[in-house]
């Protein structure tokens, strides 16, 4: 590796999982970072609260391809994912109670397909006719190469499944519920087909989900930020010799990034302190930065306008309950299936580990995605927070009996860009503009594929050798 400039410190922006991730790459190659943070915390909106005795999430939080996600790799590549413990999220099931449906068995819980035999033998919510139309659409998905779904990038999900019955379409509203955290008609065919492929287990993929087996999601960011302050000056390797201490400065947003003939020159925090660097990155939402930090004049307000149409987010309403008694004895999420459910997931969090809870108490999450305005109105929330616990008292009639509090919360950024048709991918922010050397962005709104913290730490490998690069 070649060598970098002595004391050169690279200053980061936002410690979400993106930019945790590009710092701990950085670390790990011997350069100092001196991370911003406006929260008192670290985890961005990975970070979890303990609400009476419970460990709570910011909604549901688990990790899309387990072991084989982006930010697992992060963690191998610095060599601490022994430090993180993954219960698996596999016991996955649909709800539905449609009398049209395909079964003869009393229950009403249909298994959830982990692979391609499962749709054929154990899809039983659908009948077999339609299972083999479901497999014409996704076999062709599954093998292709993932250069070639972005010929699908600019295409809905619905078009390619307007030719299935309501029963079948039903299952694709779960598996966008569970992977992208929203509804078919507003994600692109190439973003579902990449998902196929990396959930194809014959692609060393995997249809698994990890959540921390100590609970909180944030406990992946807290394992990354230990890492960043502990990695100090030592480097055995010989080869670049630059790192002098890393420093995460909690409750210090920082108010502007000044460029000067196309380089960057430093950063203010709100304090009017001035940090000067040659290397700044973003790791909050690229249309927000863009539009808060920079003079007038360094970006083309041709380039703004392309970047403010990422600020299109998915939306959802989800509610923790806390209960006296387990009512679902295994299923760790239920998919209820139709349009007469408001509840579109329900996540029984205490049967993935129960640490998230105090003894005899359990913990369930129930969440719904809702149009961009619903969070802002307090009178929503409480409607579709009363509709979710008629829905639960339906499947679960102990449910009531059973309720100790409920505690609703409205987002309105869970991804920071939709996967809407035109939206993903490459079509995100970049990771650099050429007229500005040394600034660099990641995150959930810049360049990569997947969703969520999955997007986020796969923008920061993407990002960290046109970092090195610029270091060099
Ligand atoms: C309810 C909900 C459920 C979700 N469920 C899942 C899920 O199941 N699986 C999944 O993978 N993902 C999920 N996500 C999405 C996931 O949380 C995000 O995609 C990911 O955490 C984004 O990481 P990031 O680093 O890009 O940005 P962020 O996490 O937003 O980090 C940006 C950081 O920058 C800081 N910041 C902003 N401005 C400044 C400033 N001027 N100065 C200093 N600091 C600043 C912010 O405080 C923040 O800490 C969910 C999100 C939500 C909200």
């Amino acid at each position: 590796m070649d060598k970098v400039h002595k004391n050169q410190c690279v200053v980061i922006i936002g410690t979400g999982i993106g930019g945790l991730s590009v710092a701990a790459l950085l670390v790990k190659s011997g350069i100092s970072v001196t991370m911003f943070e406006k929260a008192s915390k670290v985890g961005g909106r990975t970070s979890s609260m303990m609400f009476r005795n419970h460990i709570l999430d910011n909604g549901f939080h688990i990790m899309p391809f387990y072991k084989k996600s982006a930010i697992y790799t992060v963690l191998k590549k610095v060599g601490i994912e022994n430090k993180l413990k993954l219960s698996k999220v596999k016991n996955i099931e649909f709800y539905s109670n449609d009398n049209n449906s395909n079964s003869s068995i009393s229950n009403n819980f249909y298994r959830y397909p982990k692979g391609i035999s499962d749709i054929i033998f154990g899809l039983s919510m659908i009948p077999f006719r339609s299972r083999i139309k479901l497999l014409k659409i996704l076999l062709p998905l599954a093998f292709t190469s993932i250069k070639k779904t972005e010929r699908w990038d600019t295409i809905s999900l619905t078009q390619a499944i307007k030719c299935l019955n309501d029963n079948t379409k039903s299952f694709f509203d779960a598996i966008c519920m569970l992977a992208f955290a929203d509804t078919p008609e507003r994600i692109s065919l190439g973003e579902f087909a990449r998902t196929i492929i990396r959930a194809n287990p014959f692609r060393g993929g995997t249809s698994e989900f990890g959540y921390p087996q100590d609970g909180g999601y944030d406990t992946i960011a807290k394992i990354l930020a230990q890492y960043i302050k502990q990695t100090g000056e030592n480097n055995n390797n010989n080869t670049i010799t630059t790192n002098t201490g890393n420093k995460i400065l909690l409750n210090c947003p920082v108010t502007k990034v000044t460029v000067k003939d196309g380089n960057v020159k430093g950063v203010t925090t709100f304090d009017g302190r001035f940090i000067e660097t040659n290397c700044v990155i973003i790791s909050y939402p690229a249309y927000f930065a863009i539009n808060e930090l920079f003079e007038k004049g360094v970006f083309s307000e041709e380039f703004k306008s392309k970047v403010n149409r990422l600020n299109r987010t998915t939306s959802v309403v989800e509610v923790h309950f806390a209960l006296s008694q387990r009512i679902e004895k295994q299923r760790q999420v239920v998919f209820p299936i139709g349009d007469h459910f408001t509840a579109k997931g329900i996540f029984f969090i205490s049967n993935i580990t129960e640490s998230v809870s105090p003894r005899d108490e359990y913990l369930v999450l129930v969440g719904t995605p809702v149009s961009h305005e619903d969070p802002a109105k307090s009178e929503n929330i409480a409607r579709i927070s009363e509709l979710m616990k008629k829905d639960l008292q339906q499947i679960y009639p102990h449910f009531r009996q059973s309720l100790i509090w409920e505690r609703p919360m409205a987002w309105q950024l869970v991804e920071s860009v939709v996967k809407e048709p035109g939206l993903v991918w490459k079509q995100k922010m970049p990771h650099e503009v050429s007229y500005v050397k040394g600034l660099f962005f990641v995150g959930d709104s810049t360049v990569s594929y997947g969703v969520g913290t999955d997007s986020a730490a796969h923008s920061a490998l993407l990002c960290y050798p046109k970092i090195m690069s610029y270091l060099r």
